[in-house]
């Protein structure tokens, strides 16, 4: 089984984010990267799947800035075989990134695409779908099970009150959701064999985006808790701020 896992850097879900003075970034100043919690999904898949049929490699890509090098010595460290970063700081949209990948993905031979179903900073949710169109294979996002049999899939998605169960061939891209796997954490073991292992880096033109982000607005600010007593003898004018502002 030969799997290319795509992950992308983003900051720490935990990171407190400010916008950039330019309105229409992020200040990176102060926040830690990781990789994408969903990507952390599709790369234990692809590792799993590998293990089980006992051979085949994972490729992972990402296309970012030279930092990116530090989440894919990671992604290596967990269990992939070698990295690939299509280095570039470039604006691009969601169809740029979705085309670097695709151009890189082309020249390998592979049995499965797998991503997150999304990013965790832009959240656009589009690169998968992208991908499956430019590479002309299905796509099956938001899975939270994956079973292959050949050249036969079999795919759980995450739907409005229930599962939808799809079937389709390989090659595919698939978009991993959270439950599909619990990934591991790189051992030590992992983290010195990932230094030998090939991070390959390749300087490449992004195309020009159609979409640009106009400005990024921080929500706006909680208003102050109020404390209105201690005990029990809080309890008769708790309930009537319920009833008359809360309305319940
Ligand atoms: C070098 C660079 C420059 C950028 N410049 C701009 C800019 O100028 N203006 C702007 O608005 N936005 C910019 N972006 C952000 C870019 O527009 C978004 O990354 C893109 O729209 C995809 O949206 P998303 O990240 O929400 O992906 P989603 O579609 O939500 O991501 C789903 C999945 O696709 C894969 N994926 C997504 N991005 C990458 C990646 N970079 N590498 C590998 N796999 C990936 C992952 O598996 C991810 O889980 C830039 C991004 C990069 C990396």
């Amino acid at each position: 089984m030969k799997s290319i896992v795509c992950i992308k850097r983003v900051p720490d879900t935990e990171a407190r984010i400010r916008v950039a003075r330019d309105g229409a970034g992020i200040d990176p100043a102060g926040v830690k990267y990781v990789m994408n919690p969903y990507d952390e999904f599709a790369l234990e898949e692809a590792i799993r799947l590998k293990e089980a049929a006992g051979e085949g490699s994972v490729t992972v890509l990402s296309v970012g800035s030279g930092e990116t090098s530090e989440i894919l010595r990671t992604a290596l460290a967990m269990g992939a075989d070698e990295a690939v970063l299509l280095s570039s700081t470039e604006s691009t949209d969601g169809l740029g990134i979705a085309r670097a990948l695709a151009d890189e993905i082309r020249g390998r031979e592979f049995d499965l695409v797998l991503c997150g179903k999304q990013a965790v900073d832009d959240d656009d949710m589009a690169v998968p779908s992208m991908l499956g169109e430019l590479l002309g294979l299905p796509c099956v996002t938001v899975v939270v099970a994956l079973a292959i049999d050949g050249r036969r899939a079999v795919a759980h998605r995450e739907i409005e009150g229930g599962h939808e169960v799809v079937e389709f061939d390989l090659p595919a891209v698939v978009g991993a959701q959270k439950g599909l796997n619990e990934p591991r954490y790189p051992s030590l073991k992992g983290i010195m064999a990932a230094k030998k292992k090939p991070l390959e880096v390749k300087e490449v033109r992004l195309a020009e985006p159609k979409l640009r982000i106009a400005s990024l607005e921080e929500p706006p600010g909680r208003a102050e808790g109020e404390i209105i007593g201690e005990g029990t003898e809080a309890v008769p004018e708790l309930v009537r701020r319920l009833r008359e502002r809360a309305l319940i």
